[in-house]
């Protein structure tokens, strides 16, 4: 059985929390650009004992804007530049299909965040899940993890456009929700 230290886990969205995001998708490794302080939020949050999953609909894929190929490339990248400031994102799941194929994985349904929490063996009402969509946090809501708005990315916009989850707290950017739920968990 994992301790109690193993089971903390925090979920991020990844384009829009982690790195810029695009409307015209991030379809390449010089695209994808880290958000200043995203990666030493990551790298604050494995210290205090936390790991990180990534859950990230990647219709680009299905799209065919971009393969297999490149998106391991971004992540590598992703990761690379993570381990560089001390930080470790343990897990990358994403969706690769658009919403023509029906899945089960693609955000707001709850597909990925159910196989992380599964892989992970934690408890949704335990773990944050951080999104700039309302998507993101439509899925996390709907298996009661909580959610957590940042306003990089879409944030700006899904915030003004309401109907978040209730009780979704919202900060600035990941940097800021690190700070954030970190001085409150350790309260
Ligand atoms: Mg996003
Ligand atoms: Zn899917």
């Amino acid at each position: 059985m994992p301790n109690s230290t193993t089971r903390k886990l925090v979920i991020l969205d990844r384009d829009g929390v982690i790195n810029v995001d695009s409307d015209a998708f991030i379809k390449s490794p010089d695209e994808w650009i880290a958000i200043p302080g995203s990666l030493e939020a990551i790298a604050r949050l494995n210290q205090a004992g936390y790991r990180v999953a990534v859950a990230s609909n990647q219709s680009g894929i299905g799209r065919g804007l971009f393969d297999m190929a490149a998106l391991n490339a971004m992540h590598a990248k992703m990761h690379r530049q993570a381990a560089a400031v001390g930080g470790r994102i343990d897990a990358v799941f994403f969706c690769p299909h658009t919403a023509q194929d029906h899945c089960e994985c693609r955000k707001p349904l709850p597909g990925m965040l159910k196989m992380i929490a599964e892989r992970f063996e934690i408890e949704p009402a335990d773990t944050p899940v951080v999104g700039d969509s309302l998507r993101d946090l439509q899925a996390g809501a709907s298996l009661g993890f909580r959610t957590h708005l940042v306003r990089s990315g879409k944030g700006e916009k899904t915030l003004a456009a309401g109907g978040l989850p209730e009780g979704t707290m919202i900060h600035d950017d990941l940097r800021a929700f690190a700070l954030d739920f970190l001085a409150n968990a350790s309260a």
